[in-house]
């Protein structure tokens, strides 16, 4: 091999300079032919690969004559199109490829040795130029992909962003879904589609990006289990259509309108199967790749996820706003509409009125029937509040028995009274709960004042209790006036928790006589309220309110003890005599009731058939499991129960079968009918009947003429009670009334009573 030259070195160095900063293997073959032809001084130069030419220089544009380039390669001259004969010369370097460096030249001597040495240096050249290119070129590839993953990840924490944050809606999250499959992946078409709630086997697009508007529409709709989409929804696993028409299961007016390939992943909301996530191509030249199947499942992912999310909010919107058990709006979802309705109402200056409705001893139900039972009678009260309503009506829950209604544009008060009567009418008939009819009723307070929601919503509340103070089963309109009622109410209920602190509480007793004789048999303890400014206050101003508020427990503990403590010392200084004591409704609910009585009878030592203990009818109206075991036990203690007030409940008589009851005692109204032609003795005589029949004592009550007394004598009632014989006094009174009683002997009528009460008796 001849020795380089300095010409020859000079040439190689400048060929190595330029080739080797070609930024790619394609420009590094089109500069090599240029410099190696200008090295050369040739005609022609050629780089021909693989009985192909990838580079040369010397022909006009599309005029490469190919077949005899690449036969040139094994031949020392060629006959080149224009330029007659040329001498050539061709050096490999990538032997494997089958890769030449070719030069050809018009000349008619040789190449020299030389040159020879030159064209094989740059033919090295250019293999080594296009090995290392080819290793920069693989790195480029490998950051590129590593760039589109970066972007896809760029793209799904942007949207997972959003889901967290949920600054954007549930619509908007999918839109960018499908912008961001557009964009990563650069097909013609992508979109989402949902299978439709009301028509499962249908599937319509919700969001589309690179739709010609026609295609759109014409596979908006589509089945399931058709396309690729369907297929996806119905196999639930990513699906790739390579060749959409050839697919049978392709869909056809996707395939006619020129759909070449498609790929379809499921989108799912808290784990089931509801939509696709679709990218198609109407490019045959344009593959989906693994890199696009990467971007699509990923993104339908995200979408999964933006769904699941936007279901659990929703459920956690409803919760927050909705009552679970009857689904009806709660007390913070009315609040928002009665705002709104009273800002609209500012506007149009229509008029908006709350209606508050609570169920009459709606307890009375719940406690006796069990909370399964009042559960359902709510969810039953519901369905008819929402059934007696319009349209645009709001009825809600505040939980409990309570419940609001909103008229919206309702027309003046009247229009709102006649809603109030209809659900009234509603609540009085019948409920069939667990096999049983219940009859209720309800009260219902009405506000229609243009103020604050929270206001309306307060008068309406007290109107209500208005209604029920009332009588219940009615509707009562607020007046401003209940504002005080209420204040009053507070101050008194203060009043009277600190009454309870300071033990403020008298006992009063009334003796109950055998009618005939006069004589003493017993008494029955009057609670009274000492009260420091208002003296002494009678129960009917007090017991509703110590009632309502549970007060009435710690009151009725201690007129129980203090009556049993009385009783003990009487029975030691007057002999035979039992003591009756009022119980409450509340008190007989109360679980612990037993032992209390148990206690204040083992704490004072008196024999428990020295006790009466009086229920009101409408306790024993409750039919109530609980309250019916009680009074089985307080019996087994050995206390005698007497009804209070008999007859003014309107119940049936069966508890007086069911119930272990000794004493009946007629409420006075019917012992006022006595003395009264109109009214007559008819009533009297049938309850004092109903008292034999059941082998019950009957106590006449309010006996205050002595026309009364005999005519209850006459009846055969044995006992009585009333201002006739005695009013109530405090302990020292009776305890003198005893005395004279015993002295005197039971032989003779009482003396008109010498002991006063208070002058309002
Ligand atoms: P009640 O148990 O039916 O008691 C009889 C009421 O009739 C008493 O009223 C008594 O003063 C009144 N009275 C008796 N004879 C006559 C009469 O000839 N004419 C008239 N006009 N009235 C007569 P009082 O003491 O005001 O008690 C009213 C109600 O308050 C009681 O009715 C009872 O239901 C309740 N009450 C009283 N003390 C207690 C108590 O310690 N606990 C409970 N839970 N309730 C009580
Ligand atoms: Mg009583
Ligand atoms: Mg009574």
């Amino acid at each position: 091999m001849a020795v380089p030259s300095t010409w020859s070195t000079q040439q190689l160095a400048e060929f190595l300079a330029a080739v080797s900063i070609a930024p790619d293997s394609e420009r590094a073959a089109r500069l090599a032919v240029q410099r190696a032809a200008e090295g050369l001084e040739a005609e022609v130069a050629a780089i021909v690969r693989d009985g192909a030419v990838q580079a040369s220089i010397g022909f006009p544009q599309g005029k490469v004559p190919t077949a005899e380039l690449v036969a040139a390669v094994s031949h020392p001259t060629m006959l080149l199109p224009g330029l007659g004969r040329c001498r050539t010369t061709a050096a490999p370097f990538d032997e494997t490829r089958g890769a030449w460096l070719l030069i050809a030249r018009i000349s008619d001597e040789g190449f020299s040795a030389e040159e020879l040495v030159l064209v094989r240096s740059m033919a090295r050249v250019i293999g080594l130029t296009e090995r290392s290119l080819s290793v920069i070129e693989s790195e480029r590839a490998l950051r590129e992909a590593s760039e589109r993953k970066t972007k896809l990840l760029g793209r799904l924490i942007q949207i997972k962003r959003s889901i967290v944050r949920r600054t954007s809606t549930i619509e908007d999250v999918l839109e960018s879904v499908v912008a961001a499959l557009s964009d990563l992946t650069g097909h013609d078409m992508a979109f989402l589609r949902m299978i439709d709630p009301n028509n499962p086997d249908c599937a319509t697009v919700v969001a589309s990006r690179g739709f010609p508007a026609d295609l759109l529409e014409s596979v908006r709709h589509a089945r399931v289990g058709v396309g690729a989409s369907g297929t996806a929804i119905a196999e639930d696993r990513t699906v790739l259509f390579e060749d959409y028409a050839g697919d049978a299961r392709s869909n056809p007016d996707s395939a006619q309108r020129g759909v070449r390939s498609a790929m379809a992943a499921p989108v799912r909301k808290q784990g089931e199967v509801v939509g696709a996530l679709v990218i198609g191509s109407t490019e045959a030249t344009k593959p989906i790749t693994d890199e696009h199947r990467e971007a699509l499942e990923a993104l339908a992912e995200n979408a999964s996820i933006a769904l699941t999310d936007a279901a659990m909010v929703d459920a956690a919107f409803h919760q927050a706003y909705h009552d679970s058990l009857t689904e009806l709006p709660n007390r913070p979802a009315f609040l928002n509409r009665l705002d709104h309705a009273l800002a609209i109402a500012e506007r149009t200056g229509n008029e908006v009125a709350v209606l508050f409705l609570d169920i009459d001893r709606f307890k009375t139900v719940n406690d006796s029937l069990g909370h399964a039972a009042g559960d359902q009678l709510l969810v039953a009260v519901a369905e008819r509040l929402s059934g007696c309503l319009r349209d645009g009506d709001t009825p809600a829950r505040f939980g409990g028995d309570e419940f609001a209604v909103l008229l919206e544009g309702v027309d003046g008060h009247a229009d709102a009274e006649d809603v109030a009567n209809r659900i009234l009418a509603e609540m009085r008939r019948p409920f069939d709960i667990q096999g049983r009819q219940l009859l209720l009723s309800a009260s219902v307070g009405i506000s229609t004042a243009r103020r604050r929601g929270e206001d309306v919503l307060r008068d309406a509340d007290l109107a209500m209790y208005r209604a029920k103070t009332g009588g219940r089963d009615r509707h009562a309109r607020f007046e401003p006036e209940m504002h005080e009622a209420l204040v009053e109410r507070l101050e008194l209920e203060a009043d009277l928790r600190r009454a309870v602190d300071r033990d403020e509480f008298v006992v009063h007793y009334q003796p109950i006589v055998e009618l005939a004789t006069g004589d003493i048999l017993g008494a029955e303890a009057l609670v009274r309220w000492n009260h420091p400014t208002r003296g002494l206050v009678p129960p009917g101003a007090f017991i509703p309110l110590a009632e309502e508020t549970q007060l009435i427990v710690p009151i009725g503990r201690r007129v129980l003890r203090a009556a049993c403590e009385q009783a003990v010392r009487w029975l030691d200084r007057h002999g035979e005599l039992t003591m009756s004591v009022n119980l409450s409704g509340m008190q007989l609910a109360q679980p612990n009731l037993v032992r209390d009585v148990e206690e204040a009878l083992r704490d004072s030592g008196l024999p428990a058939e020295h006790l009466t203990l009086e229920i009101t009818e409408t306790v024993l109206m409750g039919d109530d499991e609980p309250t019916m075991n009680r009074l089985r036990e307080l019996k087994e203690l050995g206390v005698r129960l007497a009804v209070d007030d008999f007859g003014t409940g309107y119940s049936s008589l069966q508890y007086l079968r069911d119930f272990p009851l000794d004493i009946l005692k007629v409420a006075k109204s019917f012992v006022d009918g006595i003395g009264d032609e109109a009214q007559g003795v008819a009533l009297a005589r049938a309850i004092v009947e109903l008292g034999d029949s059941c082998e019950l004592d009957v106590v006449g009550e309010g006996i205050e003429l002595s026309e009364q007394r005999q005519g209850l004598i006459d009846l055969g009632c044995r006992l009585g009670q009333g201002f006739l014989f005695a009013r109530p006094a405090d302990p020292q009174t009776i305890d003198a009334l005893l005395s004279e009683r015993r002295a005197a002997g039971a032989d003779q009528l009482p003396e008109p009573p010498s002991a006063r009460e208070d002058a309002s008796h």
